[in-house]
């Protein structure tokens, strides 16, 4: 939160300040003499300081007490005596570190002021949070002469929940503004109905490629990187307008009384251009680009949601069309885009509803036709659109993160049934499951998946997981330290889509992997094509010399089996054997081709 954020935000007792301030300045602190005053008016005014239930303190420039009011005295247990004469470190407690006191120092040498929490201890040795606002008093020729502390306790209820709600509409990392003052924006504006020609731009600014820095640099980078492009916007914009942060790399801009829409496009190409200057963080560089949506109040929307809708569906399309671009929302925007944004939003809850599916699809082995493994895949049991494929959310999954809680989810199912059937004495075959790159991304996946692994007994002997080829070259060295860690721990590793991004031999050699599984696009209609038949050929003998297994996807013919079947390759997967179906009819499939 900025200072004058802040302030605005908090500085309601101004007039109480600007009093003390007046106060220690004539009185120079003292108690005796302030109460000789003439008229009895500064006598009435330190009354009313004492009654106030802020902890008031005055201190010399080394921090010795020369003044306190009652709630000091209440609040830290000491008494007058106890207080003044002693340094205010009677009141440290061991929950800050040296840096934050050299911070705390630095601001109030040079800037004459600090204002945050701060944890003290009581006489009784209890440790309390405070927020503290200190002001340096200065004499009439600017120089600093003592201090003014105003402490509020935050641990009293009441300051705690002003606290709480102050906190609550900021974003902690950045100090912007964040979604719930934004909602309650919009709400203030179409309440008070404010002139209807009027237009305010609602602008959805998204970091391209974010999480590969995040990956790239780590997390703490990525955090200090966002501070930083919080700081550009905010020195761009004007008193009016606003910017807003609502998650990980998704920001509001705001924008009030602009002209015409060609204004609009030059300022956020100045923002623009400015958050793509290079960032200096810890002695490393990087640049970024980013991407906006935009969504007019009130032609695109009165209300938050629907402004918040539009601006992510034309957000989107700019992501679509080559990401670091401007789109204006238009109802003309294609149907799907907008369907997509809804079901996303949808998709929150589907997990809580219980409307996720895992499916099975068996994997075959050679020749024997033996049923050896299957593969797991997700689907949604919508109830207006009923069963959508992976491809349909999958997406938007990836996009919000929520790819992540969605894919312990397909985990943990697969676990389970990996337990029932054991149980139950079912045949014993390995199962695949899809992570996508961002689950790789994800700081704790390999300690989750053995916990998860622990809680159902798993033996990892029948785990396989994939990830596609593009993933893994995307982030090849996160993906390394991922599957060499899933592998010391006995799992299987494969590489999804072979064949359809550009992974050279060297480079799979080079990979924590075990299995191969060729793109269907290869396999389909092998037989017909001679190109084909050669790629395949040729992918299948190189896995062979490296010892990697090998599974052809998309088989729907008996040609393919007998080509696939005469070029060795290990396992067999597609329609020609059974289409991804339900755990129940899994379940007899599987008996019934033991
Ligand atoms: P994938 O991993 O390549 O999965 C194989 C896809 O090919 C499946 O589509 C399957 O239904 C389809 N398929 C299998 N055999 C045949 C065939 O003989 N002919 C044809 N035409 N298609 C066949 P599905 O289930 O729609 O999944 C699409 C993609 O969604 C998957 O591709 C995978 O990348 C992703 N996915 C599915 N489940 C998950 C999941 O739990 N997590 C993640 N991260 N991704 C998932
Ligand atoms: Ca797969
Ligand atoms: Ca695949």
């Amino acid at each position: 939160m900025s200072k004058q954020d802040r302030n605005n935000s908090i500085n309601n007792n101004e007039n109480l300040e600007n009093k003390l301030k007046f106060k220690a300045k004539a009185h120079n602190f003292s108690k005796a003499t302030v109460s000789k005053s003439k008229n009895g008016t500064v006598d009435i005014l330190l009354s009313i300081i004492d009654h106030v239930s802020q902890a008031v303190y005055v201190t010399d420039l080394s921090g010795c007490i020369r003044w306190v009011n009652l709630s000091a005295c209440r609040i830290s247990g000491h008494d007058e005596k106890e207080l003044i004469g002693a340094n205010m470190r009677i009141l440290k407690s061991d929950h800050q570190d040296r840096e934050f006191y050299e911070n705390f120092w630095n601001e109030i040498i040079n800037f004459g002021y600090w204002e945050g929490e701060i944890w003290n201890r009581k006489k009784n040795g209890v440790v309390f949070l405070q927020w503290l606002n200190i002001y340096a008093i200065e004499d009439d020729s600017g120089n600093k002469k003592a201090f003014l502390a105003l402490c509020t306790d935050l641990s009293e209820k009441e300051n705690f929940l002003a606290a709480l709600n102050r906190s609550s509409f900021y974003d902690n990392l950045t100090g912007l503004p964040n979604q719930a003052h934004l909602r309650k924006l919009i709400l203030d504006v179409s309440e008070r109905q404010i002139n209807q020609d009027m237009k305010h731009y609602f602008v959805a600014l998204n970091i391209d490629r974010f999480s590969y820095i995040n990956m790239s640099y780590g997390y703490s980078f990525g955090d200090q990187l966002l501070i930083e492009i919080g700081k550009r916007i905010s020195s761009k914009l004007r008193d009016k307008d606003n910017v807003f942060r609502l998650s990980s790399d998704l920001f509001i801009l705001l924008f009030t009384d602009i002209p015409n829409v060609d204004t609009l496009i030059n300022i956020v190409k100045r923002i623009n251009d400015l958050i793509s200057n290079p960032y200096f963080i810890n002695d490393k560089q990087v640049s970024i680009t980013a991407s906006y949506g935009i969504s007019l109040y009130p032609d695109d929307g009165q209300d938050y949601d629907a402004l918040m809708q539009n601006a992510e569906i034309a957000l989107q399309v700019a992501k679509d069309s080559g990401k670091n671009t401007i789109k204006f929302f238009s109802p003309t925007m294609n149907e799907k885009a907008t369907k997509w944004i809804k079901l996303g939003h949808e998709l929150k809850y589907a997990l809580l509803n219980n409307e996720m599916r895992v499916y099975y699809q068996i994997q075959v082995e050679n020749r024997t036709g033996i049923i050896k493994g299957a593969e797991a895949l997700v689907r949604w049991k919508h109830d207006r659109f009923g069963i959508l494929g992976p491809g349909e959310f999958i997406p938007y999954a990836e996009l919000s993160g929520l790819i992540v809680p969605l894919g312990y989810w397909v985990i943990e199912s697969i676990f389970m049934l990996i337990k029932d059937f054991k149980d139950r004495k079912l045949p014993t075959i390995k199962y695949s499951i899809n992570l996508s790159s961002k689950q790789i991304t994800e700081r704790n996946l390999v300690d989750e998946i053995l916990k998860l692994s622990h809680r159902y007994g798993i033996d990892h002997a029948q785990v396989v997981f994939e990830i596609t080829e593009s993933s893994a070259m995307e982030n090849t060295e996160l993906t390394i330290s991922v599957f060499r860690r899933l592998r010391e721990n006995g799992f299987t590793l494969a590489i999804d889509d072979f064949g359809t991004g550009y992974s050279s031999l060297s480079y799979l050699a080079n990979f924590p992997v075990d299995v191969l599984k060729i793109d269907r696009s290869f396999i389909s209609n092998i037989d017909k094509n001679d190109n084909q038949r050669r790629i395949t050929t040729a992918i299948l003998s190189m896995a062979e010399t490296i010892g990697l297994r090998t599974v052809a996807e998309g088989v729907e013919t008996i040609e393919e089996v007998e080509f696939l079947s005469d070029k060795k390759c290990d396992l067999l997967q597609g329609f020609y054997y059974s289409k991804p179906i339900e755990k129940e009819k899994f379940e007899e499939l599987l008996l019934k081709k033991e």
